[in-house]
């Protein structure tokens, strides 16, 4: 999976939100209970008519909904299908986890989205969440004034930002943890760190 994802279910959908036959998390993510690897179209999945095992649908099938259904503030653009993108809430962190369509990659850095997803950043960092485009496996940080690549992430793997202040607006200090379970519970090793300097106010 490119990304770990929530179970949205009982989130309400926002009225008016269907998903229509396009649906782009049939193709983006895997699906366990039927063994479909992420970035394929789920067999299931037919042109125009969508899923076709509405009567048993595997229960991660039937427990998501993303961004674009539960939140009220993204607008139509966002709709997967026009945006090219799959948006959730990572389990665990409450990160925005912006899953591309592999056959556009370059989906995340058109405008109005790339724009957005900065203000996402923005708005989202000072809370603790992240935003985090993923092209398969392949992890992009977007911080409020720049795009930091992070190469493969796993869904095991936690990013952490820290801002450290300075005369010119300090600085940002990426790391990537490995998660490594211990007799007491886990324990953090840092992978790699990277620092950037901040452009602009976060
Ligand atoms: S990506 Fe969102 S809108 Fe599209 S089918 Fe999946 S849940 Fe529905
Ligand atoms: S089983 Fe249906 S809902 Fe689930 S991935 Fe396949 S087509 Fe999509």
């Amino acid at each position: 999976m490119t990304a770990a994802v929530s179970s949205l279910s009982e989130v309400p959908v926002v009225p008016g939100r269907e998903c229509g036959s396009w649906t782009l998390c049939c193709k983006v993510y895997n699906v366990v209970e039927l063994g479909k690897s992420a970035g394929k179209w789920c067999s299931y999945c037919k042109p125009g008519r969508g899923c076709t095992i509405h009567d048993k649908l595997p229960n991660e099938c039937a427990a998501f909904n993303c961004l674009w259904k539960t939140m009220p503030t993204m607008s139509m653009q966002w709709k997967p299908d026009q945006s090219k993108m799959v948006l959730t809430l990572h389990p665990e962190t409450n990160n925005i986890q912006v899953v591309v369509d592999p056959g556009l990659p370059s989906a995340w850095t058109r405008q109005p989205y790339h724009g957005q997803l900065r203000s996402l950043s923005k708005n989202n960092m000072p809370k603790g969440h992240l935003v985090v485009v993923f092209v398969n496996e392949l992890a992009t940080l977007i911080l409020p004034d720049e795009d930091v690549q992070l190469g493969v992430l796993t869904p095991e793997q936690i990013v952490s930002v820290t801002q450290e202040a300075g005369p010119d607006g300090g600085v940002y200090e990426v790391k990537i943890f490995n998660r490594r379970a211990t007799a007491d519970g886990q324990t953090l090793e840092v992978v790699s760190s990277s620092r950037h300097p901040v452009r602009s106010a976060a």
